[in-house]
């Protein structure tokens, strides 16, 4: 089977009257369907900038991304993108908030309708239909902005450091939940972090970033030995810090 995704010698660089800036240098991958892939790198790798090119925000200078097999900027299937801050607004209700991306598209249909109540239904949220969002807990509120973009039913989810904003022992539980919820409902997702453990705990591979210009030091498959494995579990399986001192080394060695 075709990957959902498949970049190929993806170069790209900032341009500004103070001269250019190379942020990602010859990045070829593919993810399959159903696939999780972590990005990990140091700050300032390009990281943020890989997402935009996936998702068709900015084009490549050179190479190419392919959705489904067709040019990522006229792609029928859809990515979905989910940032640090949800970004839901306080003066509508949480709801309100799910529907937007529907509203925007004009597609609030009696069918994408049903699913955005079995979404609330299903993750503990419709309790909290009527509700504002500063009703919610940070971890209910990023639960919401997932919902709101899997009710788009988009094809490969693209989540920036969506945990980073929440403290530590929120972090995981919120990265737990949104794992499981990503997994259940069989989506495809590039999740990029600066957590070790976090990529680790949740990806099937792990991509290695360079320092700017980013390239792909290394590309690591994750298999832990665990049966029913979810982010949280995966962290006491006995070859969990294997991959953290593998994957560290790589991150911390020049070249
Ligand atoms: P990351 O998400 O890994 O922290 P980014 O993709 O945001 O990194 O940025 C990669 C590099 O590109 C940064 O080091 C920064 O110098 C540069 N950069 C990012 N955005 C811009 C911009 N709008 N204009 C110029 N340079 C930028
Ligand atoms: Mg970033």
């Amino acid at each position: 089977m075709d990957p959902l995704l498949t970049l190929q010698n993806i170069c790209y660089s900032y341009h500004t009257p103070g001269g250019e800036t190379p942020a990602l240098e010859n990045i070829s991958f593919t993810v399959g369907e159903g696939e999780f892939i972590a990005i990990v790198g140091p700050s300032g790798c390009g990281k943020s900038t890989l997402l935009n090119l996936i998702c068709g925000l900015v084009k490549p200078e050179s190479g190419e991304i392919l959705l489904r097999g067709e040019p990522v900027e006229n792609a029928r299937a859809q990515t979905g993108y989910m940032l640090q801050k949800d970004h839901l607004f306080e003066w509508r209700t949480v709801y309100r908030n799910i529907l937007l991306g529907l509203e925007i598209q004009h597609k609030c249909t009696p069918e994408n309708l049903a699913r955005a109540d079995a979404l609330l239904e299903t993750y503990g949220l419709a309790a909290f239909k009527n509700s504002r969002p500063s009703e919610l807990s940070g971890g209910m509120r990023q639960r919401a902005a997932l919902i709101r973009t899997l009710v788009l039913d988009p094809d490969l989810l693209l989540l920036d450091e969506p945990f980073s904003a929440l403290d530590y022992q929120t972090r995981l539980s919120v990265c737990d939940d949104i794992g499981i919820i990503i997994k259940k409902e069989k989506k495809t997702a590039v999740l990029v972090t600066h957590d070790l453990s976090e990529a680790i705990s949740t990806a099937d591979r792990v991509i290695v970033l360079s320092k700017r210009p980013g390239r792909i030091k290394r590309i690591v498959p994750i298999q832990l030995d665990m049966e029913d494995r979810t982010p949280f579990r995966s962290r006491s399986a006995p070859n969990f810090k294997d991959y953290f001192n593998q994957i560290w080394k790589e991150l911390n060695s020049y070249g």
